[in-house]
């Protein structure tokens, strides 16, 4: 059975409700990486060529980091971060709102941006690959087993007939959300369809040289030195609980020139040490302690942002926010860990 069960009966409401929206509004998760970025700006090129009577605005919450500022039509993109009244004005307007590659509307974060979707009068519509989704949206295509919402948008879109609707650019802001998602076709969701749609994407004029090219090969020196800085004197292992903590202080990232942006992708190289299936990143922003966590194998770390902190994500790459400090944040973290693998080790079968 295909992976992607979305029902006839839905794909033609939905076919019916996007030949009818006049304003159509497109909104990722706040912090947006390449999934959210590559998904929301996939899908409005995807909608203005197949609803050209329709005006599709897509709307990040926040400014997109540096390292995804050469995503194609970037430029198209509103923040809410720079122009507030715009993007309320645009979602006031809405007949149909899109959530792309979150799950909960409180992932938006701002109050204001969540009001103004709570008010709307649209029809909302989910696509996403996140647990558990808000029970209000009037169509929901929620898949925890995708890759990436990228490969949900390509499959929605071949199924609502828009294939030919799929520019070369669209194609390659999809496969740059799956590449990114994937961590390069590293992590989970390896099966036949994740390759069957970076094939199709490929097919469509997807340019793989410019991302991975992009995603690679320009990034600050103040980056390299930074990872070099936190995996020599910031790295803490825990061998009896497989597990790894990185830290890192807002004084620290000035210190090197970095932004936030610069730590994308430092959480997953302590799983390349042997013994090690849990690794946490533990960032001070300015204004809250932000956790990034990742695993390899059926370690749930999306339970253990959870439970810890009310975060959440997928089984192996999830994250939290927290108020407080570092210190604070670790030795939370730590405490539920413990619990959570002395859980699963009592549940393991005996011999
Ligand atoms: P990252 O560590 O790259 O920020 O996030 C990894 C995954 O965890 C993403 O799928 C993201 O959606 C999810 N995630 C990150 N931060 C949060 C958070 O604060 N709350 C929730 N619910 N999910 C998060
Ligand atoms: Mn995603």
């Amino acid at each position: 059975m295909s992976k992607y069960q979305w029902s006839s009966d839905l794909v033609a409401s939905l076919h019916e409700a996007l030949a009818e929206s006049k304003r159509i509004v497109i909104l990722p998760h706040t912090a947006p990486d390449g999934d959210a970025v590559g998904s929301i700006l996939g899908w409005k090129l995807i909608l203005e060529h197949a609803c050209p009577e329709a005006e599709v605005t897509a709307i990040s919450p926040d400014r997109i980091e540096d390292y995804l500022r050469w995503m194609p039509h970037l430029e198209e993109l509103l923040s809410f971060a720079d122009e507030p009244e715009r993007c309320l004005e645009r979602l006031a307007e809405a007949d149909l709102i899109c959530h792309l590659d979150h799950n909960t509307i409180t992932r938006l974060r701002h109050a204001s941006l969540i009001e103004a979707v709570r008010t709307s009068g649209a029809r909302r519509l989910l696509i996403d690959h996140h647990l558990d989704p808000d029970p209000d949206f009037d169509y929901c295509i929620s898949l925890p087993n995708a890759s990436a919402t990228c490969e949900l948008i390509y499959q929605l879109s071949l199924s609502l007939g828009y294939r030919a609707a799929i520019s070369p650019e669209a194609a390659t802001l999809l496969l740059t959300g799956i590449i990114t998602d994937t961590g390069r076709f590293m992590y989970s969701h390896l099966c036949p369809e994740l390759f069957e749609t970076a094939s199709g994407l490929l097919a469509l004029g997807a340019d793989y040289a410019q991302i991975i090219d992009r995603l690679n090969y320009h990034n600050p020196e103040q980056q390299l030195r930074l990872q070099g800085y936190v995996l020599d004197r910031k790295l803490e292992l825990y061998p009896e609980l497989r597990a790894a903590v990185l830290t890192l202080s807002q004084q620290e990232l000035q210190q090197y020139g970095a932004s936030k942006g610069d730590t994308e992708g430092l959480v997953n190289l302590p799983l390349s040490i042997e013994g090690i299936d849990c690794s946490c990143f533990i960032r001070e922003d300015r204004s809250q302690i932000k956790l990034s966590l990742r695993s390899t194998g059926d370690f749930p770390v999306n339970e253990l942002a959870q439970e810890a902190f009310g975060g959440g994500g997928h089984r192996n790459a999830a994250g939290a926010e927290y108020q407080g400090s570092i210190e604070e944040a670790k030795n939370i973290y730590l405490c539920h860990l413990q619990r959570l693998v002395a859980s699963r080790r009592a549940a393991q079968p005996h011999d």
